[in-house]
């Protein structure tokens, strides 16, 4: 091979810093990059079998799909090959030469926050990367399936740069071999290294053979009987199957045979894939046929929602030639999905009734996945419901209550369930709204975050009950028993709510007595259910049009000190009184979050400060 056909190409930015990370500051775990390499192998073989399902030509045709390693140690290496489907330059580049899924950033941040090398690389899409950490140079061996391809060798010492040259005779598929670092050459022992196979490798789906040796014993676990299987092996094969560092949490591992004959077994992590932020995890419940493998991760088998969720799902049903293209409007495809969101969520109600401790901790962990569903699985919705748990006015701290444990305590005449939006307890209980709900001995659910509030109007009603903002107006309730003190008479209150109508004029839709307080002078509330405080501040930031203030709906307490000074303050000095009244309705947009000119109010408290002055 002459020297002018050697390309040096410059790994892409990215790759050099997760290298750098990979070769310099991971020194636990080496022996990962053997399950990454084994795992491409597999992948690699995966493809290719589908490749042959729709393809009338591929290259080397007749070889066996397996994966080869082989151990050196005189020579120091190590060597893996799988027939699979081959990269061409193209993809050399593409694949081994940038990052494509995350990007080194995010990479980095989960390693900060993990601190386990090993779960993250696989996670990331930098499994490839990781064989520099045991790797003095690397020489990827490469033909892809179709026919008219090259052969390549890309080789690589991990430092910047990588060369791609064409070779002669190379069969399909990828041969890898590793030179190792003088510190690393027990993964040239075959021992050590059959010890890694058979720890990581034993659910892949080929034949994964160490020096002609095979070592796996392929095993469809999820067709053997629930009772002869070890929680040792669920979660080995879960490791396996989602590629997964941690421990699964539970699963559900179930069979029916009508109408559809499934064979399932899904589990839920113990970590949340998204609980960082930045990923978008992909479906990971992957599709077979009587052990074969369809699809690893199919596309609108599934509701979105149900993302978290990993395993397998088989069935004897669905045609082995079945293209990704044609599962998604499958008919067939679509009722066995059904079939098994149901049984989860049904899993999931069950655990939540066995095991409530479990549950909650899943619910703190998965419950925006829950969330998602309820507002976009209209489907499920109602046993989604079933699934939320928040806090609530009843509860203690960090306890939480479900929707039908809120209706077993509530009376039976009580129409809504109630619920309040806040950034936290101390905020929701100091705040104007609850007083009339605690001095009627009605629960109110806590909300913390502004997705619940969709959530909620998603519900709209259960068993019955129609699920009510409690900073609604025209509730009815009554907490006039509790309003202690003299009350401004009928005629003075009515006096000064139309004075207040006339000096608040537009900010205000209307201003009416309430008996809902007793605490506080006065509150504002949600005219439109659809449209509190909350979302008209999601719309904002969203950059829909909303009119800068909308007027709001004041409500006065008759028997509060302020407005029986108010009053009078009106008559003897209404330049104070207006700016009185002014102030006290910025008070209460502030507690119903919608106050949006703060300096116009801090810029009055100056004004009323040198008037006292
Ligand atoms: P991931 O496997 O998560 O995509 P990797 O870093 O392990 O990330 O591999 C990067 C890409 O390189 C793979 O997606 C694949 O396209 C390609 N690749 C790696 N190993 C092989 C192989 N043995 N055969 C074919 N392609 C491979
Ligand atoms: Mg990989």
């Amino acid at each position: 091979m002459s020297e002018s056909t050697v390309q040096k190409h410059n790994f892409d930015a990215d790759v050099k810093q997760v290298l750098d990370i990979v070769v310099n500051a991971l020194y636990t775990d080496k022996e990962v990059f053997i399950r990454e390499l084994v795992s491409n192998a597999s992948d690699a073989l995966e493809k290719i079998r589908h490749t042959q399902l729709q393809e009338s030509e591929i290259f080397d045709d007749s070889l066996e799909l397996e994966v080869n390693i082989q151990t050196d140690d005189t020579a120091n290496t190590l060597t893996i090959q799988d027939f699979g489907i081959g990269m061409d330059e193209n993809d050399l580049t593409e694949n081994l030469g940038t990052i494509a899924r995350s990007g080194s950033k995010a990479f980095m941040q989960a390693l900060k926050e993990k601190g386990d090398a090993a779960e993250v690389i696989g996670q990331f899409g930098v499994g490839f990367y990781s064989v520099f950490m045991v790797a003095e140079s690397v020489k990827v061996y490469t033909r892809s399936w179709k026919p008219d391809a090259k052969g390549y060798l890309w080789s690589s010492d991990g430092s910047g740069a990588y060369t791609i040259e064409e070779v002669e005779g190379q069969r399909r598929g990828t041969k890898i071999i590793i030179t190792l670092k003088e510190d690393d050459k027990e993964f040239a022992k075959e021992e050590r290294v059959k010890g890694i196979i058979q720890r990581y490798s034993s659910y892949v789906q080929y034949p994964v053979n160490l020096n002609g040796e095979k070592l796996n014993t392929v095993q469809a676990i999820w067709t053997r009987n629930k009772s002869e299987i070890t929680d040792e092996e669920y979660q080995e094969f879960y490791k396996f199957q989602a590629n997964a560092w941690d421990d699964a949490r539970f699963w559900l591992h179930f069979s029916a045979d009508a109408p559809i004959d499934i064979k399932s077994l899904l589990f839920v992590p113990t970590d949340n894939p998204e609980k960082m932020g930045f990923m978008h995890a992909d479906h990971d419940v992957a599709l077979y046929c009587k052990k074969i493998l369809i699809d690893r991760k199919p596309d609108g088998l599934l509701p979105e929602w149900m993302r978290f969720v990993k395993g397998v799902v088989d069935s004897a049903d669905i045609p082995l030639n079945i293209s990704r293209e044609s599962m998604q409007d499958s008919q067939l495809v679509q009722k066995i999905g059904k079939v098994i969101t149901g049984r989860f969520i049904k899993f999931l109600s069950e655990k939540a009734k066995k095991d409530p401790e479990a549950y909650t901790d899943f619910w703190q962990n998965f419950a925006h996945y829950i969330k998602e569903g309820i507002t976009s699985d209209f489907e499920n919705k109602e046993k989604l419901s079933k699934l939320i748990r928040y806090e609530s006015s009843l509860t203690e701290t960090g306890k939480l209550t479900s929707l039908d444990d809120y209706i077993s305590r509530c009376k039976e005449e009580q129409k809504e369930i109630y619920y309040l939006l806040g950034n936290s307890r101390e905020v929701i209980e100091n705040g104007p709204y609850l007083e009339v709900f605690k001095s009627n001995n009605i629960e109110v659910l806590y909300l913390y975050e502004g997705v619940d509030e969709f959530v909620m109007s998603h519900i709209g009603e259960y068993e019955g009950k129609k699920l009510v903002s409690a900073d609604s107006e025209g509730l009815e309730l009554d907490a006039s028993a509790a309003q202690s003190g003299e009350k401004l008479s009928d005629e003075d209150a009515g006096s000064l709510v139309e004075w207040l109508k006339t000096t608040l004029g537009e900010r205000v839709s209307d201003v009416k007595v309430s008996s809902r307080l007793t605490d506080n002078p006065a509150i504002v509330l949600n005219k439109d259910k659809m449209m509190t405080a909350n979302m008209r501040r999601i719309m904002k930031a969203m950059n829909q049009d909303m009119p800068q203030e909308t007027p709001v709906q004041l409500e006065i307490n008759p028997a509060h000190a302020l407005v029986k000074k108010l009053s009078t303050l009106k008559d003897s000095e209404p330049e104070i009184a207006g700016l009185v009244a002014e102030q006290m309705l910025d008070n209460c947009r502030m507690n119903a979050g919608v106050l949006e000119d703060t300096q116009g109010m801090v810029n009055r408290i100056y004004t009323l400060l040198e008037k006292l002055g």
